[in-house]
């Protein structure tokens, strides 16, 4: 049996006071509130923020992204021993929106992957298709390259070790959500596709959901067969939001 897990993604957003007070509101909540594992991916500039609220209790913390680049010249990005170095538990690897704003390939996406569990983090590793692509009926064709590009550069053991997040990108921040049925069968192909290379990283391995899951969807995308969770954007910056998302991941 597969633990839930649910992520808070805070993107950009946030202060030293804001945060502060959704991480009080976070931790005042979690109490017997979810059996699910709980995390929360902030800024890197406040993560040691987060790692000092958040330390002794029960909800984990991460990243958003890492470097391909374990030190050295590389202006503005943070080291996968740094993220380490503030006890991040997992790192956003592959979000759709460092994909197109950031211009990362499947085998960048693949090397940071590696890059996370070099130092010990667990990456949750994003794919999904665009709206253009749903419509031209390429998700599973699209899917399928994103994960069989880590797959390659990885193996599947290294695979198994992370978590994946399906994003139907049409899905983030747009209010819109996949149907259960619709998130339902891409999870499904996923597993299929994991267990092509090996049955038990396929049996094993969390997939989330992510775009759009609130409070209102959580329960029905979570009593999926194959939804282990979410992912969770604008929902996660409100604390009695994500405490009500992690309620519903109760298993
Ligand atoms: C995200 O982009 O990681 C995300 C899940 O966003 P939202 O929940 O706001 O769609």
């Amino acid at each position: 049996m597969r633990q839930p897990l649910v992520a808070g993604n805070w993107k950009m957003n946030g202060s030293r006071a804001s945060i502060t007070e959704l991480l009080g509101g976070l931790k005042a909540g979690i109490g017997q509130v979810t059996t699910a594992e709980v995390a929360v991916c902030a800024p890197s500039i406040y993560l040691p923020l987060t790692q000092s609220e958040l330390q002794g209790t029960p909800i984990k913390w991460g990243g958003q992204d890492v470097s391909v680049h374990a030190s050295g010249a590389y202006t503005g990005e943070t080291a996968g021993a740094m993220l380490s170095d503030f006890g991040c538990h997992f790192v956003i690897i592959g979000h759709s929106e460092r994909r197109a704003y950031h211009g990362e390939s499947d085998e960048t996406v693949a090397q940071k992957f590696s890059a996370a569990r070099a130092v010990g983090i667990t990456p949750i590793l994003c794919v999904g298709e665009t709206l253009e692509e749903r419509e031209q009926g390429i998700t599973e064709e699209v899917v399928a390259r994103q994960l069989d590009a880590v797959i390659a550069h990885c193996g599947i053991d290294m695979v198994g070790e992370g978590v994946i997040a399906y994003e139907p990108v049409w899905a983030i921040g747009t209010g819109k959500t996949a149907t259960p049925e619709q998130a339902q069968d891409v999870h499904a192909f996923i597993r299929g596709r994991l267990a092509a290379n090996s049955q038990s990283v396929a049996d094993a391995v969390r997939v989330l959901y992510r775009g759009s899951m609130n409070p209102k969807n959580a329960a029905e995308l979570v009593a999926q067969a194959d939804i282990d969770g979410g992912l969770i954007g604008g929902a996660s910056l409100k604390a009695d939001d994500f405490l009500a998302v992690c309620a519903a991941a109760n298993r």
